[in-house]
């Protein structure tokens, strides 16, 4: 049975970085009937906000990467504490008192000798009665004891990876505080959890020996683990500075059709191409972990309109009847204002425009050589309603009447009418066309 999870921290929102992550684990999920869980990373209380985890839960809702089962770390502790008890009693964890002063004067001997800053295991070595005196001046706080050997797994991106733990420092799993760190509460959550699959970010590789040592540790079997390669910019630059900018509800503000976002994340990085898909399913259906790259996977937001466009530009009628009727545009009007406007937009926001523009008319935009040109045509120009006969006749008048021809005839009136140079078939235009402004 193969269940997944996605495991975001509520400390900010979700970026094109994470919805990776996301997405992959909700496909694995999905192509093989099993359960996807959201699963909430909130054990720093401090940087932990409820908004944020409303706000993930909006994300995924929009995108519609559903969840099976929502779980939140914050409500584990109990569990994490009793888990952190065994390995006391198995000496897996133990209890060390160096401040950050101490450590880091530690590491720059390392350093200077020529040697790997790994922490030194000095905590192992302190007897009951020397631990109770430093109790008196400090808290202690708990590091795992790391087998110091190689520890191996077969990624499902990376292939097989072997990582040293020896050049690892024992990690800390619980704070002076009490507070537990992520490495420990993720390990107990994929144990309890049955997680049968592990998808997540490159910069997780070295967490991953640790976190199998750990799991190892409870007399858990670890999940199988993938590791994606991290986005850059279009140019191989990193993106991390610039992923608040990246936010799900930014670009959906921006008007990205969420389609388009899913087909990118879905096949970028992977040897398939990006092409529109109009579901879930279908997405599903082609996606292969195995097909992915270990290398830095490029993403540039602008590859998200043109999909947007042909996702907008697709939608039924039915769709937008709604949206285009809260912008004012009659009923009787309204299929032939899609059928005509749809070919021209990118993002479903324009329709405002373009309805303002039939409604109320357009700001007209006349050169200053064409004025005299556009005063004459406009005064043989047939009062509204127009019909699709209305462009053909007028624009025959006024060539007749003035000599001009091809696109000095027709460029000028097309942005005395919409205040536009591009736009639908202007035959086509006309019978939506309400009121000519340029005529006052
Ligand atoms: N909360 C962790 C993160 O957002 C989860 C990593 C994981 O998938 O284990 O990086």
């Amino acid at each position: 049975m193969t269940t997944t999870r996605f495991a975001p921290s509520p400390t900010g929102y979700i970026h094109v970085g994470n919805l990776r992550t996301a997405l992959m684990n909700y496909l694995i999920a999905r192509k093989t009937g099993g359960t996807f869980i959201l699963r909430l990373d909130d054990t720093d209380q401090e940087r932990s906000k409820p908004e944020y985890i409303d706000g993930i839960k909006e994300d995924l809702d929009w995108l519609g990467l559903t969840w099976d089962r929502i779980e939140q770390q914050s409500k584990r502790l109990d569990r994490y504490g009793a888990v952190a008890e065994e390995l006391r009693a198995s000496g897996a964890l133990y209890e060390v008192f160096e401040t950050p002063t101490e450590l880091d004067l530690k590491r720059k001997k390392l350093l200077n000798m020529g040697r790997p800053p790994v922490y030194d295991r000095a905590g192992l070595a302190l007897s009951a009665a020397e631990k109770d005196r430093l109790r008196a001046g400090r808290e202690g706080y708990w590091r795992f004891r790391l087998d110091q050997a190689r520890t191996e797994w077969v990624d499902g991106i990376l292939g097989p990876v072997s990582i040293d733990t020896a050049s690892v420092s024992d990690p800390v799993l619980i704070r002076a505080d009490g507070q537990v760190l992520y490495t420990f509460a993720s390990s107990v959550d994929d144990i309890d959890m049955g997680i049968s699959h592990v998808v997540r970010g490159a910069d997780h590789v070295t967490n991953t020996a640790t976190q199998i040592q750990i799991m190892r540790a409870m007399g858990g079997s670890a999940p199988a683990f993938a590791h994606h390669s991290l986005l850059t910019g279009p140019q191989g630059e990193g993106l991390s500075k610039r992923l608040g900018t990246l936010s799900l509800r930014d670009l959906r503000a921006q008007g990205v059709a969420k389609e388009a976002l899913l087909s990118l994340m879905a096949r970028l990085g992977s040897n398939q191409p990006v092409e529109l898909k109009l579901s879930l399913d279908e997405i599903a259906a082609g996606f292969e972990l195995s097909q992915f790259g270990a290398a830095p996977t490029k993403f540039d937001e602008a590859d998200l309109w043109p999909l947007t466009r042909a996702r907008n530009q697709a939608l039924p009628f039915a769709a937008v009847r709604e949206r285009i009727a809260a912008h004012g545009v009659p009923a009787h009007l309204a299929e032939r204002f899609w059928a005509v406007v749809s070919k021209n937009i990118t993002t479903l926001d324009e329709l405002k425009d373009w309805a303002e523009i039939v409604l109320e008319g357009a700001e007209a935009v006349i050169d200053p050589e064409d004025a005299e040109f556009v005063a004459t045509a406009l005064q043989m120009l047939p009062e509204a309603p127009f019909t699709e006969a209305t462009w053909g006749e007028w624009t025959a008048g006024v060539k007749a009447a003035t000599g001009r021809k091809g696109r000095g005839l027709f460029m000028p009136l097309r942005r005395a009418l919409t205040g536009r140079e591009h736009g639908p078939e202007m035959a086509d235009l006309m019978p939506l066309l309400q009121k000519v402004r340029a005529r006052r």
